[in-house]
């Protein structure tokens, strides 16, 4: 795995970005393998707050060792393990944290998941530790994304994602894979134990009626109604592949899918996407030779906070599709928020 970094600007920074998400993954994979199956029975939750907690922790604190300058911006924060209703939960955490950092005890557990409440800076990492938390209980997918931005751009973007299989096909149960991007050199993929798959890049489809839609798993996410009138403008014959998490980018850089829309769900018009469930995902569509803007065509900015408070929706394709797709979002309205729904 050296060998395809070796040299390469940010090449250290792909290695360890590599290295956390194949780490932190192989994590979630044992955590969901030890506790789903009896919590799903119980439609018990846990094992999934155990996972995201888990994955950050380890990550956090291979960042504050390897790049002790650098802010990290990630999804969880201790608050709710440090009360005593958090108590078993931390405890569970701790013991899967132990298994990497040998000794951790509770409060290193806590400090280490609170580094990732920094603030965006020239350079800082974002750090999702588990996307497609719905994905993880139902046995399907879910990754652990983590993105390097420096000057306002992703420089660099790792996707974990430990039940695809090598082909980066739609189907479960997968030997895992991880995807890794740097700005400028492109894509690859890597088994788990990183082995490189090869060099990724998207689908030449021009056509939009031969267009392969990727879509969230959860309704809630998105606009089911409003995704329906776009497959019907742009006459595709496919059914749209629903998928949690940033899995749908890892599919679309290995041209197995063509667009993904991230629209403006009814229930949450207000929504904002966060910069870490979109920002490792993109750099791997880019760098694959696609295209990712928000839903009116405009550039993703990162340089916000822990929100893209200047974007609406995000929409990704092989390119070749990008602007007959944003022509249709515009012409069905679903690049306005719909105030007061
Ligand atoms: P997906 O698996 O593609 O459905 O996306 C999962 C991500 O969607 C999670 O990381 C959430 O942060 C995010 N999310 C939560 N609520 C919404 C919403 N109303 N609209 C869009 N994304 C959401
Ligand atoms: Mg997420």
């Amino acid at each position: 795995m050296q060998d395809l970094f070796a040299g390469k600007p940010y090449g250290k920074e792909a290695l360890f970005a590599t290295r956390m998400v194949s780490m932190a993954a192989n994590l979630c994979r044992e955590i969901q393998s030890e506790m789903v199956t009896q919590a799903l029975e119980k439609s018990d939750r846990s094992p999934v707050t155990v996972a995201d907690f888990a994955s950050q922790a380890v990550v956090a604190r291979l960042l504050m060792d390897t790049y002790s300058q650098d802010p990290l911006i990630a999804e969880e924060a201790s608050q709710t393990l440090r009360v005593a209703e958090g108590e078993k939960t931390l405890k569970a955490v701790t013991a899967y944290v132990a298994r990497i950092h040998e000794g951790a005890e509770p409060e290193d557990v806590c400090q280490w998941i609170d580094h990732g409440n920094g603030k965006t800076a020239d350079r800082f990492w974002t750090l999702d530790p588990i996307d497609g938390t719905k994905g993880f209980l139902r046995g399907d997918q879910y990754v652990t994304a983590l993105a390097l931005l420096e000057a306002g751009q992703i420089a660099v973007g790792a996707l974990g994602c430990p039940n695809l299989n090598h082909q980066l096909e739609p189907e479960i149960g997968g030997e895992g894979v991880v995807v890794i991007a740097i700005r400028g050199q492109g894509c690859w993929a890597l088994s788990m134990e990183g082995k490189p798959l090869g060099k990724l890049s998207v689908s030449m489809i021009s056509d939009p009626g031969q267009a392969r839609v990727l879509r969230s798993f959860e309704s809630g996410h998105t606009d089911s109604g409003k995704l329906e009138e776009i497959t019907e403008h742009l006459g595709t014959a496919h059914a749209p592949v629903l998928m949690d998490s940033q899995a749908k980018y890892a599919l679309m850089a290995a041209g197995k899918g063509d667009l993904l829309f991230r629209l403006l769900s009814p229930a949450q018009p207000g929504y904002v996407e966060k910069i870490w469930d979109q920002a490792a995902g993109s750099i791997v569509v880019e760098e694959a030779g696609g295209k990712v803007t928000d839903l009116r065509g405009n550039t993703l900015d990162f340089t916000r906070g822990r929100g893209l408070t200047e974007n609406i929706g995000v929409l990704a394709s092989n390119g070749r599709l990008h602007d007959d797709a944003l022509e249709i979002v515009r012409s069905i309205g679903a690049d306005r928020r719909q105030e007061g729904v």
